[in-house]
């Protein structure tokens, strides 16, 4: 059942292959509380009073969060944002229009061409000014060493590592697409009464061995894991019996095909249901340690937000289910992903986490974007020309990882014997 897209758009002719078609106390409540706020209120000061209370505890230094809310006015979705950063900076930034911007539909059969994608981000990243000018503060702050988190509730699939970030004119601050720029990873509510979840400010070792799936069409990926002590996790459908008891893991490597469609029953990874996941019971073998998961299918990393009533509902996604169990990490895709480029991600990746170990996994995939970052259209107009856009694939690719966690926990994975 590989997928294909097709055709990006009616200028690309040739098929391109897919894949993958503790915290503590007062932050669970901080969580809770917020989810907990009707779509009406979102917008209030009450909203954020909860939050205010896990400010108390305050970031590690370098390390900013961005709140994203969503709320209801006059029957109309948006957005509403609150920037924190460990040296006591808040701000709230005005409301925003719900905007159509989810990488999963741009980047896609039915989407827009690649040169579309690009100006549209810029386009509405211009909008946002506020944002843009505290961020730019923040890097101003912070340097190289700002950590930015982004703890979005909204389920809109808002692709903010695609933000493009402006410098002020004539300032010596290079601009370009925020996760290229600044490592930033993903943060979501997650309730649960007896946590494992880890808290997403702490650095945490992944440390031990992998496990991995990966589907027979993608035999390609195993060689990626050959030098790591590994075992195989017999068929999608044994992930959750295989991860529930045993040795702690450093990492878990999926690499299968995925779906995500707004309907529950069309969101699987390979051919299971997100809800059997979800009721499949708890992972222990990532409770007992720091796991990294790499979900290196299409749109593992997109979310399920409950309509009309989001903001008291949960997100609900793959991202999530491993998270709840203890995963100090999780790097999943918000769309359709190139086959190729999805096993070039992993290998890249895997080879800078060994080569540098105490590089943490958000700093790595910064490092990551920022080699396609360039990727720019030579000309915008020309949107006919099939070469051109295919040319941009990787980098709105690259840019659909998403990864949830510490910015902070690092992987040390165990070699097999013979690598060690
Ligand atoms: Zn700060």
């Amino acid at each position: 059942m590989r997928r294909y897209v097709a055709q990006l758009h009616s200028g690309i002719a040739r098929a391109v292959p897919v894949r993958r078609t503790p915290y503590r106390r007062r932050a669970a409540a901080a969580a809770s509380v917020l989810s907990a706020v009707p779509a009406q209120q979102a917008g209030t000061a009450h909203a954020f009073s909860a939050f205010d209370a896990d400010l108390e505890r305050g970031l590690p230094p370098g390390m900013a969060v961005l709140l994203v809310l969503p709320v209801l006015r006059d029957g109309k979705r948006g957005f509403r944002l609150r920037g924190v950063c460990c040296c006591g900076v808040l701000q709230d930034f005005p409301e925003s229009a719900h905007p159509d911007i989810e990488l999963a539909n741009l980047v896609a059969r039915s989407g827009i061409p690649p040169t579309k994608v690009i100006a549209t981000m810029r386009r509405w990243s211009q909008n946002m000014t506020k944002l843009t000018t505290w961020l730019h503060e923040r890097r101003c702050e912070h340097g190289d060493a700002l950590q930015l988190m982004v703890w979005d509730e909204t389920g809109y699939g808002i692709p903010w590592e695609l933000f493009w970030l402006e410098a002020p004119p004539g300032s010596s601050w290079r601009e370009g697409w925020l996760g290229g720029l600044v490592t930033m990873t993903r943060w979501l509510t997650i309730n649960a009464a007896w946590s494992v979840v880890r808290d997403y400010a702490t650095s945490h070792t992944c440390a031990g061995p992998v496990a991995s799936f990966v589907a027979d069409d993608m035999r390609h990926d195993d060689a990626l894991l050959s030098r790591f002590a590994s075992e195989t996790i017999p068929g999608i459908r044994g992930l959750s019996k295989t991860l529930a008891t045993g040795q702690p893991l450093g990492m878990v490597y999926v690499a299968c095909h995925g779906k995500f469609e707004s309907d529950e029953d069309d969101c699987r990874l390979g051919d299971v249901p997100l809800v059997m996941l979800e009721g499949g019971g708890r992972f222990g073998r990532l409770a007992s340690a720091a796991t990294f998961v790499f979900l290196n299918a299409c749109h593992s990393g997109r979310l399920l937000a409950g309509d009309g009533t989001f903001a008291d509902q949960a997100q609900r996604g793959f991202s999530e289910v491993f998270l709840r169990s203890g995963a100090a990490g999780v790097l999943a895709t918000s769309g359709e992903v190139g086959d190729e480029e999805a096993h070039q991600m992993a290998g890249e990746l895997l080879k800078l986490l060994c080569e540098r170990p105490q590089m943490p996994v958000a700093a790595a995939l910064r490092e990551l974007r920022s080699v396609v970052a360039h990727l720019m259209p030579a000309d915008l107009f020309d949107a006919e020309a099939n070469e051109e856009q295919r040319r941009l694939l990787p980098l709105l690719y690259r840019f659909m990882y998403v990864y949830y966690g510490s910015p902070r926990t690092t992987v040390a994975l165990a070699p097999c014997e013979g690598w060690a």
